[in-house]
C-alpha cells in the first residue's frame, strides 16, 4: 500500500498556479520580473515548482545546480506501458496519477486527494518492473518528469471503459491537472465538468506528444511472458 507523506510543495504550487492568473500579469517567482508566456518553471530544493523569467531560468536552471529546469518533452507510452495487474499492485486509489523517480531512485506518485494533493510512496518492486519493460519510464530524469497516467472506470455514458492513456511529461503537467480537477470536481463522481477536463488535458498532451508507443510492451511480447494481454 501506498503511504501518503506530507506535500509540503502543494500549496506553494497552487499559490503559484494562482499568480499566473493575478490581476497583474503573471511574474517570476524569484525576482518578480514579468513573465512571457511561454516561460521556464524550475524545481526548487524544497521541491517547489516556480515559475522563472529567461534570465533566473538561464541563471538558476543551469545543470547541477540547485534549481533544476523542467523539462517540456512529452512523449506517447503505448495501453501496456503499465498493466492492469502492475496498476492495481501500485494501490493507487484514483485513476489519475503522476509516477516518477525520486533522486534516491525510489518510485513516487502524486494524485489528486480530496484535501488537495498527495505524494506516495509506490510499491519498489513494481518500480523496477515497469522501469525495466518500458526504456522511456527507465530514461526519466528524476524528480522532474514522470508518467501522467489516466485509468479510468467505465463511464455510464461509454459502453466500454476508455483505454488507459500514459505519457512522459514534466511535473508541472501534472500539477495543472491535479488543480484543474480540484477545480471541477463535484460530488463522489466528479461530474461533466471535471470528466470534459480531464479529457482536455489529456488530448493537449496527446497534440504534443512524441510517439513512442514502439518502446512499450506490445501485446504479444505480454503474452510471450504468460501475461494477459489486456490491449492488443
Ligand atoms: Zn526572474
Amino acid at each position: 500500500m501506498p503511504v501518503a507523506v506530507s506535500s509540503p510543495f502543494s500549496v506553494a504550487q497552487f499559490q503559484a498556479l494562482a499568480r499566473l492568473r493575478g490581476p497583474t500579469g503573471p511574474r517570476c517567482d524569484l525576482c518578480a520580473a514579468p513573465l512571457s508566456a511561454p516561460h521556464d518553471h524550475l524545481l526548487s530544493p524544497g521541491r517547489t515548482v516556480v515559475c522563472a523569467c529567461a534570465a533566473c531560468g538561464l541563471l538558476l536552471g543551469a545543470a547541477a545546480g540547485r534549481y533544476r529546469k523542467l523539462p517540456t518533452r512529452v512523449l506517447r507510452l503505448g495501453p501496456n506501458a503499465i498493466t492492469p495487474e502492475d496498476w492495481a499492485a501500485l494501490a493507487i486509489p484514483i485513476g489519475v496519477a503522476f509516477l516518477f523517480r525520486r533522486d534516491n531512485g525510489a518510485g513516487a506518485a502524486i494524485y489528486p486527494g480530496p484535501a488537495g494533493v498527495i505524494e506516495a510512496e509506490l510499491d519498489a518492486a513494481v518500480w523496477v518492473r515497469l522501469a525495466a519493460s518500458c526504456p522511456p519510464i527507465a530514461a526519466m530524469a528524476p524528480e522532474v518528469e514522470g508518467v501522467l497516467a489516466q485509468r479510468m472506470a467505465p463511464r455510464p455514458e461509454l459502453p466500454y471503459p476508455p483505454p488507459p492513456r500514459h505519457y512522459v511529461a514534466p511535473r508541472d503537467r501534472c500539477l495543472a491537472l491535479a488543480a484543474i480537477l480540484r477545480r471541477e470536481w463535484r460530488g463522489f463522481g466528479g461530474g461533466d465538468g471535471a470528466w470534459r477536463a480531464l479529457d482536455q488535458c489529456f488530448a493537449a498532451l496527446d497534440r504534443e506528444a512524441v510517439d513512442l508507443t514502439a518502446q512499450c510492451r506490445t501485446a504479444v511480447e505480454l503474452a510471450g511472458a504468460g501475461r494477459e494481454p489486456p490491449h492488443a
